[in-house]
């Protein structure tokens, strides 16, 4: 092929002047990472003119899929009045309303700039409302990059610890060991080895934050009963329910939190509520923000952000969630079903050790028998990420854009056809895999 390869060529400079040549660890891959020209709908063009259907959507972000047209509309008569002020703006109070009037949960809502930015902020005021260090979260759970966020979800199974009693894991060298400490680890979906793991932290531990459906620890929704386990104790305990709904905001008009029967203190949130720009959010009670609040006569965690709340992503965040209706949440979601039904028909077909786990609009594809129930089962041997590393690259060439975890996120843009374009592509990528490596 004498066609020059403009990634290829790109990826030379970048090497010279970014880390690695990339910003973003995720979604770099080798020989090169693909370099985008535009976007359009659920179409993505890369700079040699390739075309995908983009299953990705900036990892979980564009719930309406690329240049919405209306959301494209809004941003653009925003931007020509002024991306950034040191004012508050009306917009940003137009969105906290919509915001808190979709959850019954949210009486106040503070915007950040990133998911990070929201779990860290939200942890920060579950430390100041209860006066405790510790925080709790599930084995290997990905919660962003805050240090006491990011904690235990490790690459290396021999860092792992007992099953019972997980350790508290760096995920970067030169973390704290004070913050290793102020970090438990307990098992998912496990009621008793997680209640005797939080019983010995009892008055040191501020919250327990928990994703209802975590990408890394499988994609398998937290069951109603550990759900409610862990708020009763925190109940006892005097300590915080927190969650991160920075992903799974988008699995119900109220967030994933609308299918349990007791809802979390403090929420964050991100990704998806921003249209397409950076941003972070947390929401939840009254009196727990109140932490935050300047009329206060003593300001518990005084917070602020260069450009939280700045009026572009105010904008695109409302009209985009505006657009996300109940009947836009309950179309992506069928769909998403419609997907994981028409993708384990296909497993069933080649006769692959794969299965297929999610909820609402989102879906991972695992090549194993048997669905994981948490981070050590979902976790791959080197033989399962050889054969998914076969999986990604065909459907790449096949013109699917997915996660790297062979994770797809559905935009409300997509219909049937382009479900039935990824579980073709899938189905003839597990024959490959078969073939190439024998289950
Ligand atoms: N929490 C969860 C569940 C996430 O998936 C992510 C991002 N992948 C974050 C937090 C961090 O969000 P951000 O990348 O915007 O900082």
């Amino acid at each position: 092929n004498s066609q020059i390869n403009k990634s290829a060529a790109l990826f030379e400079r970048a090497k010279k002047v970014l880390p690695g040549g990339i910003s973003r660890n995720t979604i770099f891959k080798l020989p090169h990472p693909d370099y985008v020209e535009k976007g359009e709908g659920c179409i993505v063009t890369d700079i040699n003119g390739k075309q995908y259907i983009d299953f990705a959507n900036n990892m979980a972000s564009l719930i309406h899929g690329h240049a919405h047209p209306i959301v494209t509309k809004a941003i653009v008569e925003q931007v020509q009045k002024g991306t950034a002020f040191t004012m508050a703006s009306e917009v940003e109070v137009q969105y906290a309303e919509l915001l808190c009037s979709r959850v019954p949960g949210f009486e106040k809502i503070r915007f950040v700039n990133s998911g990070t930015e929201a779990v860290m902020a939200m942890i920060k005021s579950a430390r100041a409302f209860t006066g405790k260090a510790k925080i709790a979260k599930v084995e290997g759970a990905y919660h962003g990059a805050y240090d006491y966020a990011e904690v235990s979800q490790t690459a290396n199974p021999n860092n792992w610890g007992q099953e019972d009693k997980p350790n508290s894991v760096p995920v970067a060298y030169g973390t704290p060991e004070k913050a290793l400490d102020d970090v438990i680890i307990i098992p998912y979906n496990d009621i008793p080895k997680a209640l005797e793991i939080l019983d010995k932290h009892t008055g040191d531990i501020a919250a327990i934050l928990l994703d209802p459906v975590s990408h890394r620890v499988g994609m398998v929704p937290a069951n109603d009963d550990f759900v409610e386990a862990l708020y009763e104790w925190t109940r006892k305990q005097k300590a915080l329910l927190l969650f991160d709904e920075v992903i799974t905001f988008r699995v119900g008009f109220s967030g994933a939190q609308q299918r349990y029967k007791v809802s979390p203190d403090l929420t964050a949130m991100g990704k998806m509520i921003g249209g397409g720009f950076p941003v972070g959010a947390f929401a939840g009670r009254s009196d727990v923000m109140s932490v935050l609040d300047p009329t206060q006569p003593k300001v518990l965690l005084p917070h602020s952000g260069t450009f939280s709340a700045n009026p572009v992503t105010m904008v695109a965040g409302l009209t985009a969630m505006k657009l996300f209706d109940h009947n836009a949440v309950e179309k992506i979601n069928a769909l998403g079903d419609f997907a994981r039904e028409k993708i384990r028909l296909s497993i069933k077909k080649v006769g692959i050790k794969a299965c297929v786990t999610g909820a609402g609009s989102m879906l991972r594809v695992h090549l194993k028998a048997k669905v994981p129930t948490n981070y050590r089962d979902a976790f791959m041997s080197a033989q399962e990420n050889a054969a998914l590393k076969i999986l990604l690259a065909h459907s790449t060439e096949n013109g699917i854009m997915l996660i790297n975890t062979c994770s797809a996120m559905l935009s409300t843009v997509m219909t049937e056809k382009e479900i039935l374009i990824l579980c073709n592509v899938l189905e003839s990528g597990f024959i490959k895999v078969l073939k190439q490596i024998p289950s």
